[in-house]
């Protein structure tokens, strides 16, 4: 459980996040105690059944199984396997000291998310005759990707920035794909109107799709390579 004072807030909230794993409380500046305790008390079944539903943790282990590209893998670690990890199939076999297992294996997932990522992006900017600086990979939990756009003044010279989470390459690529048309659009709109939805269903008709396979299943994504 995680309680926030927040300047901003008038009132108390109470949230159950399945992407964290954690009930999440804020609070005004000051006071609300009772009113936290009253709520707990009044929705103890909810957050029961909320965390029941939560996903379960995969952690970077011998024998683990995580999506790539939607598939189930096998992790294979064996101390005198190569140390760089190797997708043979659907088993990805790493190697060197157990300790390092977990840290391997997430980099190796983050240079591939790049790796896919990053050219599909360019090529996307690239037909919309778009100035794009810099692709990234990082670990956001509230968003799947994030566009700042050149003309918010910050990268005048060298165009957008874009920056995804490296999940993604846990998902299907058409998933995948779907964020990229999305920050891509950005791009060009750089808000949600009827032009930028336009365009984002005319580089991607499956846009909608996605989002419903995020909305159920991206949860789970933001489990693997946890311990609990
Ligand atoms: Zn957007």
């Amino acid at each position: 459980m995680v309680a926030t004072r927040r300047p901003a807030a008038r009132g108390v909230r109470l949230r159950a996040s399945a992407v964290n794993g954690r009930i999440e409380i804020s609070l005004p500046p000051r006071g609300g105690e009772e009113i936290v305790a009253a709520l707990l008390k009044a929705h103890h079944t909810w957050l029961e059944a909320q965390v029941a539903s939560w996903p379960r943790a995969i952690p970077f282990a011998p024998d683990a199984r995580l999506p790539i590209d939607g598939l189930p893998v096998r992790i294979d670690w064996q101390p005198d396997h190569p140390r760089m990890p190797m997708l043979v199939g659907d088993v990805l076999r790493v190697g060197g000291p157990l300790s390092l297992l977990p840290g391997r294996t997430e980099r190796w997932l983050k240079a591939r998310a790049l790796a896919d990522l990053e050219p599909a992006t360019r090529r996307l900017a690239e037909n919309l005759g778009q100035p794009l600086a810099r692709v990234s990979v990082g670990d956001a939990s509230s968003r799947w990707g994030s566009c700042a756009s050149a003309r918010s003044g910050v990268n005048d010279a060298e165009g957008a920035r874009i920056a995804y989470s490296w999940r993604l390459i846990m998902a299907p690529d058409w998933v995948r794909y779907a964020i990229v048309a999305h920050e891509a659009a950005h791009l060009v709109h750089q808000d949600h109107s009827p032009a930028f939805h336009a365009l984002n269903r005319q580089l991607d008709p499956r846009a909608g799709e996605a989002r419903r396979w995020l909305a159920r299943y991206g949860a789970a994504l933001h489990w693997v390579g946890r311990q609990s």
